[in-house]
């Protein structure tokens, strides 16, 4: 659900940031662990050392006596660790007295003969220490030697560096996150323009092709999947069409044989009544098929060549009213009434007159064919400063809105006018064509009950 919703970019955007900030901590994490151990280390070190001399102080003072070597403890611990060190016997009592109070009352670990040198974690009044303890002889004694230093400066250390490690999260997001919002806008920039250029093609114009960058890479391969794809699509649209426009052509053949048989026979006197309906039927259905045949030449040869038709200067003016006046019959014969409103000058546009008479008769036609006895069609030809507005409207059947969107696709009738009305669904798309090849727009206005308007504007041309 979340996946349909979220783009690519902020999925890898998020993805990016995410593990970005994982390994961030991760590596903060081991970066705090080396940090630890090298501290923990360093102490060792030292204690050691510490340790080391202590031995060494013990061996030389090997002629004094021991008040004197007690002295010299003394000194030592409070010269190298804080009076933080003592000398135990091997049953865990102190060989010389206590250097410092700190010693005295430190909890130091408890030894027996065989405790090896160990380096321990103890806690004086909630400081943590590091105590080294190491077994040691002298003169035929055993003793155990412990020294202690506190871990507080280690805990500062590796505090501070966890406190910038956490304090650094927020900000490596934001770096991380705009990084990958850029390098996955980066990455997708030619899935975008591969996806409009797919958009924009249509059976119209399959010929167009998808850009292809010569990347090398996934994107280079879908761009040339895609392009095959429409190189096959254009080479079976191609068929099709050709297979529409060889079927219309090769039937009209048969089709105005049947017709002539059919009107030859009508001719004669002696056939009979039923005989007579049955031509004249014959008759008016090649009639039909015919017109049928031709729109579905028409469009055939459209798409063969789009925008083939050539255009020249007209008077927009003159060929409204020649076509109104073919309507006008037809309007009254169906008490229809027809109003037509032009200028009285001429109104010049470049054009093809056949082309756009037929197309001015197809939205007339549907005008008279979709508005009910009584009603009213008005034809208005506005012209303006560059240009001119032509307008067919009736106050017919109208059309449901869900099927405004496609009375311009082939063989398409609306609900209402199936069966009713005769048709074969191929007029508007011809009407169409024929405006997109004046480089016109054809629109539409339609509301149910009430009517419906076809409106084009025309630029206009000194004539
Ligand atoms: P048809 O041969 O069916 O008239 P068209 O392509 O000319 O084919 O029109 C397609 C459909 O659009 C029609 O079937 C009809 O439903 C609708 N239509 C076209 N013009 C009008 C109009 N003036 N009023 C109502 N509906 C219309």
């Amino acid at each position: 659900m979340l996946n349909r919703r979220v783009s690519i970019s902020l999925r890898l955007t998020l993805w990016f940031g995410a593990i970005f900030l994982s390994g961030w901590v991760l590596f903060g994490a081991a970066m705090w662990m080396t940090l630890k151990t090298t501290l923990k280390n360093e102490r060792r070190l030292t204690l050691e050392r510490r340790i080391d001399r202590l031995e060494v102080l013990l061996q030389t003072d090997s002629a004094e006596n021991e008040a004197d070597r007690a002295q010299d403890f003394k000194d030592f611990a409070h010269a190298t660790g804080n009076g933080l060190a003592e000398i135990l016997r091997a049953d865990g009592t102190r060989a010389y007295p206590s250097p410092s109070p700190l010693a005295l009352n430190f909890p130091w670990p408890p030894v027996s003969p065989d405790t090896p040198e160990q380096l321990i974690h103890v806690s004086d009044a909630d400081q943590p220490y590091w105590v080294l303890g190491r077994p040691f002889s002298l003169g035929g004694r055993q003793l155990y030697l412990l020294a202690a230093a506190p871990e507080a400066g280690n805990l500062v250390v590796l505090e501070s560096f966890r406190r910038g490690l956490l304090a650094s999260v927020p900000m490596m997001l934001l770096i991380s996150s705009a990084g990958g919002y850029w390098l996955s806008r980066r990455a997708l920039r030619p899935v975008d323009r591969i996806t409009a250029t797919a958009r924009s093609i249509s059976i119209r114009n399959i010929s167009g092709r998808v850009p292809v960058t010569a990347t090398g890479d996934e994107i280079q391969r879908l761009a040339e999947t895609c392009n095959d794809m429409l190189g096959r699509l254009e080479a079976s649209v191609n068929q099709i069409k050709q297979f529409t426009a060889d079927a219309s052509h090769e039937l009209r053949g048969p089709l105005s044989f049947t017709r002539t048989i059919a009107e030859v026979a009508l001719k004669n006197p002696r056939i009979d009544a039923e005989s007579r309906r049955a031509f004249e039927d014959i008759v008016n259905e090649t009639a039909n098929a015919a017109l049928l045949l031709d729109d579905m030449l028409t469009l055939a040869r459209a798409d063969a060549v789009p925008f083939s038709i050539p255009l020249q200067p007209l008077d927009l003016s003159s060929l409204v009213s020649e076509v109104c006046a073919m309507a006008r019959p037809i309007a009254a014969e169906r008490s229809l009434g027809l109003e037509v409103s032009r200028p009285s000058s001429a109104v010049s546009v470049l054009g093809d007159a056949p082309s756009l008479r037929r197309l001015l008769w197809i939205l007339l036609d549907n005008a008279l064919k979709y508005t009910n006895p009584s009603g009213r069609i008005a034809v208005s030809l506005v012209a303006a400063p560059g240009s001119a507005t032509l307008q067919v409207a009736d106050n017919g059947i109208g059309i449901p809105p869900t099927d405004l969107p496609r009375i311009f696709d082939r063989f398409y009738r609306a609900d209402p006018s199936r069966g009713m009305v005769e048709g074969n669904g191929l007029g508007l798309a011809i009407a169409k064509w024929i405006a997109d090849s004046h480089r016109v727009e054809l629109k539409v206005t339609s509301e149910e009950s009430k009517g419906t308007a076809f409106r084009m504007t025309f630029a206009t041309v000194n004539g």
